[in-house]
């Protein structure tokens, strides 16, 4: 194999087949693209099976395109290598051995949506608020939980104090639930697949002997239970190649341990580890930019990264009055490049979600077409949910979260009574609401509603039929047409159901997307489902050209000629969740050097005096970030003089900084002053922001790290001082 265009050592990690490997490099140095190399080698070199490969990237995107490079590079055989995300490959070993575990093969997968309501379900049954206990944090907890493989008895006996024990006993209902619909959660993909392997050794055994070679890119963001997975299915042949960059590490809050990384030495003593330290990717103002801000995290590991490229033009700052005003520069300059670039090169990055519609609007105004990514909220649109229920349901009857999302829909006189008969029913027997439907004769059900679920359950079992030979999407049209979902819309015939047709339709063309490439089968319904539910942050890429708009943590492995960071200012970015942990910060600061270094040949900074977001007016200091980029780098040096940063300093509004001098004392004699770092026994660490009123209404703002703001009174709210 032609390896005359890399470097001698990604040569040396290309050819370093047998044992463990550490591939340990800055960013744009090659490493996904040596991981790329290193499969079609094994395969044109060595004489491996394409079989005998697995590669696990970040997004199915990603996996999509290795498998594409690789197959450029070889004679035959790249449709046969496991190219997937973590997720993916769980989702496939589970299929073929899922039964082990007492789940049904034909599982379903839950998204966020469907995950809220059984936990919304579990609160009501234990007459508990909602207000009070947020389905949010409480999904988190229970992420958290399946992330480092801990299961609920554990978590119970581990519990320390109401709220973990509450929180545990929740996570306890939930999997009970989730096992009682043979539906799994994204986290349960990996954790059952861990529990499958540790219960069935022979089958540990056959993927062990499958997957001789293991390749992971991106594996400075592998959550505990990826780790442990991976360590599982190498332990017999020990081939196992992992790249990451821990600089690059910006998934702790979906559990990354990036220690997974830093102790891959010890895992595997007789590692080899391959350094790369040239850049391919950038111009030297931006690799310079780059990483002069990462210089600035304490907890890393100095290394070196050159570029042979020449320097570049400088990196251009841009102010604006407010949101709108960045808007209208950024378009500004996009159409200045235009000449230059096509708009696929461009690319605008920003800290949250939130901040694109501004971009949106000033792009939309001046007609430049653009591509979002993350933009999932067409999944979550009513009806493509009703649909994607119904399909849920004829695969997988037993899945009670979509049934009951589609009982009644649309509306076929089935009541919430009768869909609470069923569901007690099911709780004494362990029926699912399909099969509660089944015997709803002897259960207390009027005979016309007992005609109505028997009307349903029989069009279920017909689609079901259908689906065995039917492609998906002539599938998706007799669901539309049995279930007298369209004709309803189409009788309605009001803006809103017409934009509703529309949407279905355009989900049609997402399902024969999906037909074109998969032939008819018995698998093919689940193969889609599960397709869909493992559509990543990443993979909302449209293939139609435009200006990228993402978060800066979708950009992660992605490359762009230009690049325009939005968004730099105290508060926004850095977040303010984070702006007063040290440790947090740090990783913000990743997230920083990650976006700079998506750019090839320029860069734009970008920032704006004051902004709309959330529905409220926030006036920032420029972010330190920007600070970091030393002057000579950028056009014009920095437009203002870089103000210096005190720590813990709260001089986030440009009107000058808060009065630090106040203290008040609480009932129980703790002092509190604005700075100081608390513990909240609900809410955990936070930090005082504002301290209000007088006397026993005194009151403290406390920014915590996971809800937010909050304003507490300080005699009442249970506070130890960090
Ligand atoms: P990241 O850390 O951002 O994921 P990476 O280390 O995976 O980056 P790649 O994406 O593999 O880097 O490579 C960055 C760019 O450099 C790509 O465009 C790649 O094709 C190019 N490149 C890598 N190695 C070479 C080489 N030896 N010669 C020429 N171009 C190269
Ligand atoms: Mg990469």
């Amino acid at each position: 194999m032609d390896l005359s265009l890399m470097n001698e050592e990604q040569k040396r990690a290309i050819r370093t087949t047998e044992g463990p490997l550490l591939i340990m490099a800055g960013a744009g140095s090659g490493k996904t693209r040596v991981l790329t190399h290193r499969v079609a080698y094994l395969m044109e070199e060595k004489d491996v099976p394409a079989r005998n490969i697995l590669a696990i990237t970040f997004t199915n995107k990603a996996a999509r395109e290795m498998r594409d490079r690789v197959a450029a590079l070889i004679r035959d055989g790249a449709a046969d290598i496991w190219v997937s995300t973590f997720h993916a490959m769980c989702v496939r070993i589970l299929r073929s051995n899922i039964n082990y575990l007492g789940y049904e093969n034909s599982f379903s997968i839950l998204d966020p949506t469907d995950q809220r309501s059984v936990v919304k379900d579990i609160l009501k049954r234990r007459n508990l608020d909602v207000k009070q206990h947020n389905p949010r944090s409480i999904i988190g907890f229970i992420s958290d939980k399946k992330n480092t493989l801990i299961r609920p008895k554990q978590s119970a006996e581990e519990a320390e104090g109401y709220l973990d024990t509450l929180y545990s006993e929740i996570y306890h209902d939930y999997q009970q639930i989730l096992y009682r619909n043979s539906a799994l959660d994204f986290d349960d993909l990996i954790m059952l697949t861990i529990e499958l392997f540790e219960k069935e050794k022979k089958v540990l055994e056959r993927y062990q002997n499958l997957f001789q070679y293991i390749h992971v890119d991106e594996y400075q963001d592998t959550n505990h239970a990826q780790y442990q997975l991976v360590r599982m299915l190498a332990e017999k042949y020990r081939n196992i190649c992992v790249v990451g960059d821990s600089d690059q590490s910006i998934y702790k809050f979906r559990g990354a341990d990036i220690t997974n990384i830093l102790n891959f030495e010890d895992d595997y003593p007789e590692a080899a580890v391959i350094k790369l330290e040239q850049n391919y990717r950038s111009s030297r103002n931006i690799l310079d930019a780059a990483n002069a801000v990462i210089g600035n995290n304490t907890e890393r590991k100095p290394k070196a990264l050159r570029t042979d490229r020449d320097g570049g033009p400088k990196l251009t700052s841009i102010v604006s009055d407010s949101e709108r005003g960045e808007g209208q520069e950024v378009v500004r300059n996009v159409l200045d490049l235009s000449s230059k670039y096509s708009y696929d090169d461009m690319a605008v990055l920003y800290r949250t979600n939130a901040q694109s519609r501004a971009i949106e609007d000033a792009l939309v105004k001046s007609n430049i077409p653009y591509k979002m990514v993350g933009g999932m909220k067409f999944y979550d649109r009513m009806e493509i949910k009703d649909l994607m229920s119904y399909l849920k349901v004829i695969q997988n009857p037993n899945d009670d979260i979509s049934f009951e999302r589609i009982i009644n829909v649309p509306k076929r006189g089935i009541g919430p009574k009768t869909v609470d008969k069923l569901k007690e029913h099911g709780r004494h027997t362990g029926a699912s609401i399909y099969e509660a439907i089944g015997e709803s004769d002897f259960i207390g059900i009027s005979k016309n509603a007992v005609v109505k679920l028997m009307n349903l359950n029989d069009m279920l079992d017909n689609l079901k039929q259908k689906s065995k030979y039917m492609s998906v999407t002539e599938l998706v049209d007799e669901v539309l047409a049995d279930t007298g979902y369209l004709d309803l819309l189409e009788k309605e015939n009001s803006l809103e159901s017409r934009s509703r047709i529309e949407n279905l339709e355009e989900f049609r063309t997402v399902t024969r997307e999906f037909d074109k490439e998969n032939e008819v089968s018995d698998e093919l319904l689940f193969t889609f489902l599960s397709d869909m539910a493992l559509v990543s942050d990443q993979d909302g890429v449209e293939e139609d050209s435009g200006v990228t708009l993402m978060t800066m943590h979708a950009s992660k492995g992605l490359e762009f000629k230009v690049i325009f960071i939005v968004g730099l200012e105290e508060g926004i970015f850095p977040s303010r969740r984070v702006m007063f942990d040290d440790k947090e910060l740090e990783e913000e600061r990743r997230l920083m050097y990650v976006a700079l270094t998506r750019a090839e040949d320029m860069l734009f900074l970008s920032r704006a005096d004051s902004r709309m977001i959330y529905g409220k007016t926030e006036s920032n200091k420029r972010s330190r970030f920007l600070s970091e980029i030393p002057e000579e780098l950028v056009l014009g040096g920095q437009e203002d003089s870089p103000q210096p940063i005190a720590s813990g300093s709260f001089q986030m509004n440009r009107r000058g900084p808060k009065k630090r001098s106040r203290v008040i004392t609480n009932n129980s004699g703790t002092s509190f002053t604005v700075g100081d770092k608390v513990e909240h026994r609900k809410f955990g660490e936070g930090i005082i922001s504002g301290i209000k009123g007088e006397g026993d209404s005194q009151e403290l703002d406390i920014i915590f790290t996971t809800v937010g703001v909050k304003r507490l009174l300080a005699n009442f709210a249970p506070l130890t001082k960090k």
